[in-house]
């Protein structure tokens, strides 16, 4: 008696019937284990450019509440979560920095600001 099982099973990309050899099988032959990695390549894909597409189309400000709580608990700020308090783009954030407008303290590649600074540039201009 021979140890290979026979399970009659429907293939998940043509939908046809067949005789599977592995009850792990999904498809009924080399063809369409080829077909169905396509289309998942495919799915994947159009996924990546959906969410691709939606960041894309959210506000360019637009932050999550948890974002803005967790950056008004910081002491020193990113450029970006400077930015953002600031209501100016980063670009304009890193010109008022070289130009010295604004404080900072460069470590390493990255500008960090402290809160205080900011708070205190908000004053003097608004
Ligand atoms: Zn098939």
């Amino acid at each position: 008696m021979s140890s290979s099982i026979r399970v009659v099973k429907i293939c998940e990309m043509c939908s046809k019937e067949f005789i599977a050899k592995k009850t792990t099988s999904k498809t009924c032959s080399d063809n369409c284990v080829k077909r169905i990695y396509k289309l998942n390549k495919r799915n994947e894909k159009v996924a990546e450019v959906e969410l691709q597409t939606a960041i894309k189309k959210a506000p360019k400000n637009f932050v999550t509440e948890e974002e803005i709580r967790i950056i008004n608990a910081k002491e020193l700020l990113t450029l970006n979560e400077a930015a953002l308090l600031l209501n100016i783009s980063p670009l304009t954030l890193r010109i008022w920095t070289l130009c010295g407008k604004m404080p900072a303290t460069k470590i390493g590649k990255k500008w960090v600001y402290k809160r205080k600074n900011i708070e205190a540039i908000t004053i003097r201009f608004f």
